[in-house]
């Protein structure tokens, strides 16, 4: 697209914008008494309008029912989750029954790791990106422990090469490639919180099998960004939260996959829970556990539905408009805007003052962009803040921001860029 660099070519986007009209389903924080210009979404995504309500219902079940909920009302409880797992499949490409929701997202990566994880003398090397967000690095480590192993003989790290800031695709095959016959596990985020990479999520899986290795995906800032396959690429396992890209509530609940061929695989650990049991004999509350078929065998507790309503009400949103695939299309656009703006301060300074590390090519990347500010990043983070425009810093030098498409327009992108040029003049 031919961007241009005025109020009138985004608030004509905005026109065009099919998807224009979801921004008024969200609940936009404030700015002396204007919308604040909210590009945090992959951090906390923000709240449904409708989230008040939804939860408000489950309330007044627990209030009219209370035990009974579980088993009677429009929508017993027993069977909450139920209806979130075509939504959730659909747009992280599985089948209904490979998908559940269930506990929060560093938990689930170590249920996952419990039965994805488990070492021979032969192969017990887990292979991740370099600077991954550092709970997947904490349960990894841990996990290594846990079996025995000390963590640097066992976690192979693939960092970028020297001058640069992003894997390429070519040297984390090749590392793959390179310890195949140590390989354990392959594990990867879907998008690297950190610079936004989007990675070859299909490449990855395809070698990991080739090596022998399970492969597992961290889709904490892919679910609900950009479109997956997970099934066709025959993914192992997956989970992701649903408090980013999913507007689902801080904290919210967390979702996870199991591809479908480990459904009868008896060789996978598992650590059980009562939830996790057959659903058609759970109440007979007998000794000797028997998972429920898919991805339900591997839940564990309880239900928590209000965080399960406030998860419905974003999935519903989603549902409404179409697919992952037309808000991917605006996200390119919108992202790409951004992308288009800082260039322009670039060149107008004849220096390159923010340097997006985040990839050129937008099939590499979603909403985020990551900026390395040359000179006086946190003062011009905080004078965004100043002024209204809301994104996150990551020390050393790091804004990221991340026009989400079903609550940011073209305008929002225009005004962060406008000020975005203002802080260079203003330090
Ligand atoms: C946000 C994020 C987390 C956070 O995990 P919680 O258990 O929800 O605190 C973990 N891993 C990645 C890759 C993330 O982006």
């Amino acid at each position: 697209m031919n961007y241009q660099n005025n109020i009138e070519f985004a608030q004509q986007l905005d026109q065009q914008d099919k998807l224009a009209n979801f921004r008024e389903k969200f609940l936009i924080p404030k700015h002396h008494q204007q919308d604040a210009i909210y590009l945090c979404g992959n951090s906390l995504g923000l709240q449904p309008k409708a989230t008040y309500q939804y939860i408000q219902e489950q309330l007044a079940v627990w209030q009219n029912l209370a035990v009974e909920g579980w088993f009677q009302g429009s929508d017993p409880w027993l069977n909450y989750h139920q209806q979130l797992k075509k939504p959730l499949a659909d747009m992280i490409g599985a089948r209904p029954a490979e998908v559940t929701v269930m506990n929060s997202l560093t938990v689930n990566l170590h249920l996952l790791l419990v039965s994805f994880y488990q070492p021979t003398t032969k192969r017990f090397k887990i292979l991740m990106e370099g600077g991954a967000f550092p709970s997947d690095q904490y349960a990894v480590e841990s996990q290594v422990k846990f079996h025995g192993y000390a963590p640097q003989d066992a976690i192979i790290e693939v960092f970028p090469r020297e001058g640069e800031e992003t894997l390429r695709t070519e040297d984390i095959l090749t590392a793959i490639q390179d310890n195949a016959d140590e390989l354990a596990l392959v594990l990867f985020s879907g998008i690297n919180y950190y610079t936004g990479q989007f990675f070859d999520l299909s490449s990855i899986a395809k070698a990991a099998h080739q090596a022998g290795a399970y492969v597992g995906f961290d889709l904490a800032h892919a679910a609900g960004n950009v479109p997956l396959a997970l099934h066709d690429w025959e993914v192992d396992f997956a989970c992701w939260c649903s408090y980013k890209y999913m507007n689902s509530g801080p904290g919210g609940i967390s979702g996870i996959f199991v591809h479908e061929k480990h459904f009868t695989n008896s060789s996978l650990n598992r650590l059980a829970g009562w939830w996790g049991y057959r659903n058609d004999t759970r109440f007979k509350m007998a000794a000797g556990f028997e998972p429920e078929t898919g991805a339900e065998g591997w839940q564990v507790s309880t239900s928590p539905i209000l965080l399960m309503a406030a998860h419905k009400v974003a999935l519903d949103i989603f549902n409404e408009a179409g697919s992952i695939l037309p808000l991917r299309q605006k996200s390119i656009q919108l992202t790409g805007y951004l992308k288009f703006l800082i260039d322009e301060i670039n060149q107008k300074a004849g220096n390159e003052l923010f340097k997006v590390i985040t990839p050129e090519n937008e099939q590499e990347r979603g909403c985020q962009l990551s900026i390395i500010c040359k000179q006086k990043g946190k003062e011009i983070f905080d004078y965004l803040y100043s002024q209204g425009i809301i994104g996150d810093w990551r020390e050393p030098d790091v804004i990221r921001l991340s026009p989400v498409p079903l609550y940011n327009s073209f305008t929002d992108v225009f005004r962060a860029g406008q000020h975005l040029a203002k802080a260079v003049d203003h330090f």
